[in-house]
């Protein structure tokens, strides 16, 4: 490793603009000598009480003033991921942001509403208490990076725990800038810390620190791996896994009723954040009767879909994150290609800024069974078409492989829609609209994809807190 700034373990963090290649920011990356002191900073705040001991409506109003100020610098927050992570910014304005801010809102109105138990027992009381766990961790993707932190920071936050976020290399200036806002609002030193820096450096110091609780990891299910591995070889910290997709679109025959809405949701669910998101409805399972027309009019709204600048308000598609995402889609397509898949559109990278690493809208038809397109997490804006002609070749389509993130299902028909919500294997299904749900509800993947509902929602407390039993003698 190469000295940088932060001495021998800790190389700069340069911040490229996906969309020309342009040098953002260079930052200071944290050591794993400086997460040791983080660490050591955070527990102090926590053992004070000075955040764990607040009661818990003043913990509620000083996250709600969080929530004031994100909104305030609403428009700032967008640009820093709509350039770091070269999002549209439409995306980041209308979604992203409005999505982090109302997290950070629902969980403070939260902090207040973490009910124990009390046991049915017989003349003596058992109940139970739900604490914070101390010092806690988040390890954040580049793809949505102010709602992902937001989601995490949201419930740990108003738990009563100190938390230390890791962003991704590539994305880490809206964490930084959240983390002042956390300040300004009264967030005592030591309880947010933000941590920037390199994964295999400050994110492998998380997850092997000995004295972190929990850590909530969001990524890719390779290094979802590694951070589950480390917490084993350390000290069994819970670890919270939230990882990729593959993720199908079934329409079933009656899907074409629902018009536009039916073709506007697939584009969204195909290509977001140019299909780098997890949810991404990557695999389009379609019944053979309405197959052509649904491909003809799918492909249509692709093609018009406006490619460019991130920073354009009409920019629907916009850079990958990397040339090497670039070269990895590509070179997936060409394979599919070169193995007999059709290219229906896209297939070959866009001329839009010769710094800028842009692939438009593919759409792939005849895809060979064991393709990599079909099976494995592309991220990119890449969709395959498979067509079936029964409910259970569908629900075999969707259930093959590794995945189980996402599902959406189109169906007017009552029953088909809610067996197929029941048989699909997959931690979030939308019926008739591409939709992770609001805060209310629980988000997270099975098999692969995750440990299944962790984020969002009430249910998000588990992750941050931990079950005391109290018992009491009846004497
Ligand atoms: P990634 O796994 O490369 O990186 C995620 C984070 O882990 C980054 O902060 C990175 O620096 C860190 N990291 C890398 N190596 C590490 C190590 N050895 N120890 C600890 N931390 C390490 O993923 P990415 O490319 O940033 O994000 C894309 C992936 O995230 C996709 O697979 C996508 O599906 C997934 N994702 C999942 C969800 C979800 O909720 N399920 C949401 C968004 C993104």
């Amino acid at each position: 490793m190469t000295a940088g700034p932060n001495g021998p373990d800790g190389r700069p963090l340069p911040v490229v603009s996906p969309a020309d290649g342009r040098l953002l920011d260079l930052l200071p990356a944290t050591t794993a000598a400086q997460v040791e002191a983080a660490v050591r900073r955070a527990r102090r705040a926590f053992d004070s009480g000075v955040w764990s001991g607040l009661p818990h409506r003043e913990r509620a109003a000083v996250l709600l003033r969080l929530a004031d100020l994100m909104h305030r610098d609403r428009e700032l927050l967008a640009r820093l991921d709509s350039e770091d992570a070269g999002k549209p910014v439409t995306e980041c304005r209308t979604s992203d942001v409005p999505d982090a801010v109302e997290a950070v809102r629902w969980f403070a109105e939260a902090a207040d509403k973490l009910y124990g138990s009390v046991a049915p027992a017989a003349g003596d009381l058992g109940f139970t208490r739900r604490e914070p766990l101390g010092v806690v961790a988040a390890i954040v993707p580049w793809n949505y990076p102010l709602a992902m932190t937001a989601w995490k920071v949201g419930p740990a936050l108003a738990a009563g725990n100190c938390l230390l976020v890791k962003p991704a290399e590539a994305t880490p200036r809206s964490a930084r800038h959240l983390a002042a806002l956390a300040e300004e609002a009264g967030v005592p030193a030591g309880v947010l810390t933000v941590l920037p820096g390199h994964g295999a450096v400050t994110g492998a110091a998380l997850a092997r620190h000995p004295r972190i609780g929990a850590l909530s990891f969001t990524g890719s299910t390779a290094t979802g791996r590694r951070v589950l591995a480390a917490a084993a070889e350390t000290n069994f910290k819970r670890v919270s896994l939230e990882m990729g997709g593959k993720s199908p679109q079934i329409l079933m025959p009656d899907a074409l009723s629902f018009g536009d809405a039916l073709i506007d949701d697939m584009i969204d669910a195909a290509f977001l954040t140019m299909g780098q998101n997890c949810t991404a409805g990557s695999r389009i399972l379609v019944h053979h009767s309405i197959a052509d027309r649904v491909r003809e009019r799918f492909v249509a709204a692709a093609r018009s879909l406006e490619i460019g600048d991130p920073a354009s308000p009409a920019t629907r598609v916009g850079p990958l994150i990397d040339r090497a995402a670039l070269a990895r889609v590509a070179a997936a397509v060409d394979v599919a290609r070169a193995g007999g898949a059709r290219v229906l559109t896209g297939g070959a990278p866009a001329d839009v800024h010769p710094g800028g690493s842009y692939y438009p809208p593919t759409v792939l038809s005849q895809v060979p069974a064991d393709s990599a397109v079909l099976t494995r997490e592309l991220f990119g804006p890449v969709v395959t078409v498979q067509t079936f002609r029964s409910e259970a070749e569908a629900v075999g389509l969707a259930n093959a492989g590794d995945y189980g993130l996402a599902a959406s299902v189109w169906s007017r028909d009552l029953d088909v829609a809610l067996r197929l919500a029941r048989t699909v294997q997959a931690g979030v299904v939308s019926v008739n609209c591409y939709s992770e749900g609001d805060i209310t509800v629980p988000f997270g993947g099975w098999k692969q994809s995750g440990f299944g509902g962790a984020e969002k929602s009430l249910a998000a407390f588990d992750q941050w807190t931990r079950r005391k039993t109290v018992w009491i003698r009846g004497r």
